[in-house]
């Protein structure tokens, strides 16, 4: 197989090639650790390589494969979002505050693969906590879109959709607390999927938004991330808000019947204000269901328009609670030389975290300060019930919602930047979704001038099935989800 083949080819096709011998887990980690070398100078997607201990649990796998004890994902390297603590590895969540922390334990997530075999690459560049749509408020510097070097991956999980997108692995996990497993899947080009609220341990994820973060794969097919899913799934006795729900192997149960599957297509979302480009897409692909059976119904989400504002109220309501541990003295950041305890606070965290993060901790300790927190603290969670309404009165009637990912392709760098509004409207189909806590996935629907968009499909809570087989079946019938952006060209 040439090299280029094997490094975009997808996770089931490996564990085939990985079973049958063709090749080893050594010789696949070698291939991406070298495809990192050649290629991270220009995209800046993977902060942390670890290639010695990626090398050393290869020739583990190998072993486990010769004696034919395998499991899910035997050998199969994966980079990790650097928001998963990783231990004994620096975990930075893309801040100068956490730039030289190395946690003590793993994310359940990272214990969760690796017992599963998986082969830790190494750590993905992200927005700054996670915070952004562009992956342009990273300390480490912005990511760069493999598929037009002056273009965003989107956000926050940019560095996981550009590393999959360029070939540096055939695995990632992301995290999505408004849309940043969804969005960047979307500009990149590949499949990824939020599971609902809970399906995932939250344990070892450095906490952004509590009541909205959710870990969740990307992948070049919903097959993939079908299998990722059930690897990193389950309740936890470590996260008390993860579900007590078992969870089904979602790779076995797949099927590309779609007969019959209802699809609601919101009002909303398909207004004149969706970019007429997209459109076209998004409703080719939809066709594609459609002729597979499905049926397209018009919904309404008649209180979608207040998801933005109310997500921008509560996700830094949360920041600024989680993210008030980072004072300068138990872990992180410490500036030199303080005067008292108030300058070793304030400078600590004014050092130490960047423009976008402090933009969130202000809004956020605003909107929860005695005297406002019932005009917009308490305000936006009765819109947020409201919001998750829309939903269930929605799904009496419908199978999966589909809408656009996003509401464009990847944008030239800078272009968002001075404008917070203009960055925060990235995820307005996206963030809805994690107010109501559901499963939502992003998967290929063609290129507009060269840049991938994706088409999204949300699910009932808990009915990560239902979406996967959804694409897998437009998967199976086309084949935009093979699309890669020319990797010869990459570094040139
Ligand atoms: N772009 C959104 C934000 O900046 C969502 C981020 C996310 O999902 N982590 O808050």
């Amino acid at each position: 197989m040439a090299e280029n083949a094997l490094l975009t080819a997808p996770v089931s096709k490996l564990k085939q090639l990985l079973g049958d011998g063709t090749v080893s887990s050594e010789e696949l980690t070698k291939a991406y650790l070298a495809q990192i070398a050649a290629e991270n100078a220009s995209l800046n997607a993977v902060v942390t390589v670890c290639a010695e201990e990626a090398l050393a649990s290869a020739r583990e796998a190998d072993a486990q494969i010769a004696r034919g004890t395998t499991r899910s994902l035997t050998g199969i390297p994966l980079l990790h979002k650097d928001i998963f603590c990783t231990e004994g590895v620096r975990t930075t969540c893309g801040s100068r505050m956490l730039e030289s922390f190395v946690p003590a334990y793993d994310a359940t997530v990272v214990t969760k693969m690796k017992a599963e075999g998986a082969v830790m690459l190494g750590k993905c560049n992200m927005d700054e906590f996670a915070m952004g749509s562009s992956n342009e408020t990273s300390f480490f510097g912005p990511v760069k879109n493999p598929w037009n070097l002056s273009c965003v991956p989107g956000g926050s999980s940019g560095g996981s959709a550009a590393a999959l997108a360029s070939g540096m692995a055939p695995l990632v996990t992301g995290t999505d607390t408004g849309g940043s497993i969804r969005q960047p899947a979307s500009l990149c080009g590949v499949t990824g999927l939020k599971p609902t609220y809970g399906r995932v341990s939250r344990l070892g994820i450095i906490a952004f938004a509590s009541s909205l973060d959710q870990a969740g794969p990307m992948a070049r097919t919903a097959e993939d991330c079908a299998l990722a899913l059930t690897a990193m799934s389950g309740i936890d006795p470590g996260d008390s808000t993860s579900a007590d729900i078992s969870v089904p192997d979602f790779h076995s149960a797949l099927s590309t019947d779609v007969n019959g599957l209802r699809i609601g297509l919101p009002r909303e979302y398909f207004n004149d204000d969706l970019d007429s480009r997209v459109r076209e897409n998004v409703m080719a692909a939809l066709a594609e269901l459609e002729r597979a059976g499905a049926i397209l119904h018009d919904i309404d989400l008649p209180h979608s328009h207040y998801a933005i504002a109310t997500y921008y109220v509560i996700a830094p309501a949360e920041a600024s609670a989680n993210l008030a541990r980072y004072d300068g003295v138990r872990f992180g950041y410490r500036c030199d030389a303080p005067a008292d305890l108030e300058d070793l606070y304030q400078r600590s965290r004014s050092e130490g975290f960047g423009e976008e993060v402090q933009r969130r901790i202000l809004v956020g300790t605003y909107a929860l300060s005695a005297g406002f927190y019932d005009a917009y603290f308490n305000k936006a969670q009765q819109v947020r019930r409201v919001i998750t309404e829309d939903f269930q009165r929605a799904f009496e009637h419908v199978d999966v919602i589909a809408g656009p990912a996003a509401p464009g392709v990847a944008f030239p760098f800078g272009s968002k930047q001075q404008d917070p509004i203009a960055m925060y409207m990235e995820d307005i189909y996206t963030l809805a979704v994690n107010l109501a806590g559901l499963p939502g996935l992003s998967t290929p629907a063609g290129l507009i001038d060269g840049m991938p968009v994706g088409l999204q499909l949300i699910g009932k809570p808990f009915d990560e099935q239902t979406i996967l087989n959804a694409a897998f079946r437009l998967q199976n019938d086309t084949d935009w989800h093979l699309a890669c952006p020319d990797l010869a060209s990459l570094s040139s």
